[in-house]
């Protein structure tokens, strides 16, 4: 219970944060962590394309690990992948 408790709080922090632009992260930076999480089997809600199969995040796409929402995580500079992919 505690730990979904901190981790409703970290999220809440996270999506203010991305809300009003604090803490940004550079847009290259953005996209590279962004390809990364739509090739990982850990983000949800990803859609396939036509183009070889490759897969695209959806704006409501999550990570299961950290439970972030992957658009606002990937937004913020101090964030971090809990898997070390970026
Ligand atoms: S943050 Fe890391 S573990 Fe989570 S979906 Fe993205 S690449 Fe995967």
């Amino acid at each position: 219970m505690r730990n979904a408790l901190r981790t409703i709080g970290r999220g809440i922090k996270g999506l203010s944060k991305a809300a009003v632009n604090a803490d940004p992260a550079p847009a290259d930076t953005v996209q590279l962590r962004r390809e990364r999480c739509a090739a990982c089997d850990y983000a949800t809600g990803k859609k396939k394309t036509h183009i070889a199969g490759y897969e695209v995040l959806s704006p409501t796409s999550r990570c299961r690990l950290c439970k972030c929402l992957v658009s606002a995580k990937t937004k913020l500079r101090g964030e971090s992948c809990p898997i070390g992919s970026w």
